[in-house]
């Protein structure tokens, strides 16, 4: 039974404010205007911030079929790590979650071995009912060793799914690493921009040709460039369903890191130049970005070494919330909208019921975080083996996580039915 008190708690309202007091968990459910139950264990918050664990979207934990990369039970406690409490798996597994009978096996996997909460992405085009799985997931350029979704077949998984969520590079766009005599760290450049922006005119004339009230919502994934910011306000002002999702790498690092650093931080998309991270960084600000994921995609250190095999990923659980965090200490950010972008928004988009925020009777899902300028680095427990961000000082770390009323999790419950 997940009963839990936690005393002297300053935790975040829906309304972006700070409340304190004493927060009540009854069976892994917030009961804020209960009495605390006096067996339950209780937790001096005192001098901590409470706010609702995140919601990570966007993750490869590589279970079923890579587990030498990551596995669920690993991948959840780093997980745990960086404050999120849920996960949303994509489903470039070997071989791809693309039926009801590898969605179920997958399933299973994370209900024996899932430390946090989860749901399951599938792949498109997908054999199975229209139930049971976060979206359908488009990849339209090469994923892992899985061929990319032509854009003629756009229409019929838009018209197939809820929520479909879309990888927007063209591979028809890509260039070839010979097209770069003398530049070793091309990567970036194999992958332009162009390659972006020709998945987007496709994305929108399959979704435009479809009737309004028949289109899925559509969530464009690990926004890197200027231009799909300005495709997301296009549109949103026309008043299509469609989310903007980023990751902490598009806004903390450039193309210009990848080529010092090297394969490590070879990462689809790549990274993209300081104009980018400049725009990233006002549409954090204000939109038109709504949440943010890690894209968490660990590979082995030893396959990450060689610049031009090494395949394309990066680890980001673990430093979830200590790189958000630093969007609110340097004030750029307000709580509110940090609020937004690590909880509120996507439980909305994926429709968690009960979670995201700090409420009466939602899951007791929660994050103790604590201001400690040059706090700690956070323990590295990915199979990935690296820090992508060394060189970053935190000012904030987390504390413990609480999953359904449980201290750093047991077991995860799954969120998308
Ligand atoms: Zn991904």
């Amino acid at each position: 039974m997940a009963d839990l008190t936690l005393k002297n708690a300053r935790w975040l309202a829906p309304d972006g404010r700070f409340q304190d007091g004493t927060l009540v968990i009854r069976e892994g459910v917030l009961r804020l205007s209960e009495p605390p139950h006096e067996r339950a264990p209780v937790l001096d918050a005192a001098g901590m911030r409470v706010v609702p664990g995140a919601i990570d979207s966007h993750t490869h934990l590589r279970e079923p079929g890579q587990e030498q990369k990551e596995g669920i039970e690993r991948g959840t406690r780093a997980a745990l790590a960086g404050g999120v409490t849920t996960v949303l798996d994509m489903p470039n597994n070997a071989p791809p979650i693309d039926s009801e009978e590898r969605l179920a096996a997958k399933r299973k996997l994370f209900a024996q071995r899932s430390r946090v909460n989860y749901g399951l992405h599938v792949q498109a085009p997908y054999q199975g009912a229209g139930r049971g799985y976060a979206s359908a997931k488009i990849y339209l350029a090469r994923s892992s060793a899985l061929p990319a979704l032509g854009p003629g077949s756009l229409q019929e998984v838009f018209r197939a799914h809820r929520c479909v969520t879309v990888h927007a590079e063209d591979e028809s766009g890509f260039l070839p690493a010979s097209g770069f005599p003398g530049q070793p760290r091309s990567h970036h450049l194999q992958r332009p921009r162009a390659a972006v922006t020709s998945a987007l005119a496709a994305v929108e004339n399959a979704l435009g040709s479809i009737p309004f009230k028949e289109r899925p919502r559509l969530v464009l994934c690990h926004v890197s460039t200027a231009e799909e910011l300005a495709w997301l306000e296009h549109v949103k002002s026309m008043g299509w369903d469609v989310w903007g999702e980023t990751c902490p790498h598009y806004w903390r690092l450039t193309e210009d890191d990848y080529v010092r650093v090297g394969p490590q931080l070879k990462v689809n998309p790549p990274l993209r130049t300081q104009a980018d991270v400049d725009a990233l960084l006002s549409a954090l600000a204000v939109g038109p970005i709504d949440f943010i994921s890690t894209d968490h995609a660990p590979h082995l250190p030893q396959e990450k070494a060689d610049e031009a095999s090494a395949p394309s990923g990066i680890p980001g659980l673990e430093w979830y919330l200590p790189l958000v965090l630093e969007l609110v200490e340097s004030g750029r950010i307000g709580w509110s909208r940090f609020l937004e972008l690590t909880s509120r928004n996507a439980a909305r988009c994926f429709g968690l019921a009960g979670r995201g925020l700090i409420k009466e009777g939602m899951r007791a899902d929660l994050a103790l975080v604590s201001r400690r300028p040059g706090a700690p680095k956070p323990a590295l427990i990915t199979g990935a083996g690296y820090d992508p961000y060394p060189d970053a000082a935190f000012s904030w770390c987390v504390e413990r996580t609480i999953v359904n009323g449980r201290i750093e999790g047991q077991a995860g419950e799954e969120v998308v039915t």
